[in-house]
């Protein structure tokens, strides 16, 4: 059977009370078809309110958006792997887009994050792409490996991990990679896995996938799964999404 990943990322959207209503409309509709799971990365705050209305349900996970390197201590306003698990949270997005380019967050960096998610025992989803700049100058392979390399740095080289393939220029803008497009990438960064050794991979899309365009996309066997902003932010949306093509 084929497995494939829903990961919603909500960024700064869906407080707890609005997470608990949008998981009561969310689970409303019904059991997941088999062979799917659904991973909801809401901001911090609701942690918890997800972790809670999921409960241990086997299909479903909760994780952090992000999370600092160190483990305790005076780093306002941030939060450490430590804690974001004791919230419930069972993996961490690491590098997004977002935390690169709004906030400037470096490859160094994103290695030290990706070190202190396997500390805190949390399944990082690298997140890794070019810019548009770099797709149009064909960088768009060694801009991936170099992310690859530095994430993967410092990082015991075992254990379950997903890379999201996100082109920066995908992301909220309304304009997605071809499925052949993203397939070259993700072939490319299975093969760095596998010739590092990093452990069990499965490679994500994600950039503007929408109901009209996910099928199209799930149907590339080299994508196991898409990473969604905007149009994860609707329960009904949401739920209709994450049964695309089951039959
Ligand atoms: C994302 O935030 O990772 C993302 C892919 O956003 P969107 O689906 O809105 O492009």
């Amino acid at each position: 059977m084929r497995y494939l990943v829903f990961a919603a990322n909500w960024k700064m959207n869906i407080g707890p009370l609005e997470a608990r209503y949008y998981l009561r409309s969310f689970l409303d509709a019904g059991p997941l078809p088999a062979g799917r799971e659904v991973w909801f990365f809401p901001p911090a705050v609701s942690l918890e309110a997800v972790a809670q209305s999921i409960k241990s349900r086997e299909q479903l996970l909760v994780g952090a958006q992000d999370i600092y390197w160190e483990p305790k201590g005076p780093y306002t306003g941030a939060i450490s792997g430590p804690l974001a698990s004791q919230a419930g949270a069972r993996a961490v997005l690491v590098g997004h887009s977002e935390r690169r380019h709004v906030f400037g967050e470096t490859d160094e960096q994103t290695g030290k994050k990706m070190a202190a998610a396997s500390a805190a025992d949390l399944q990082p989803v690298l997140c890794v792409g070019e810019t548009l700049e770099q797709r149009e100058a064909g960088q768009t392979l060694a801009v991936v490996t170099r992310q690859l390399e530095a994430a993967f740095a410092g990082r015991p080289r075992s254990g379950r991990v997903t890379v999201a393939y996100e082109p920066v220029w995908a992301i909220g803008t309304g304009r997605n990679a071809t499925p052949r497009d993203a397939a070259e990438v993700h072939t490319a960064i299975r093969a760095w896995m596998g010739a590092h050794k990093v452990g069990e991979t499965r490679v994500l899309y994600g950039g503007s996938v929408n109901l009209k365009n996910a099928a199209e996309l799930l149907a590339e066997p080299e994508i196991d799964g898409v990473l969604v902003g905007g149009a994860s932010l609707d329960p009904h949306t949401w739920a209709e999404l994450v049964r695309t093509g089951a039959t």
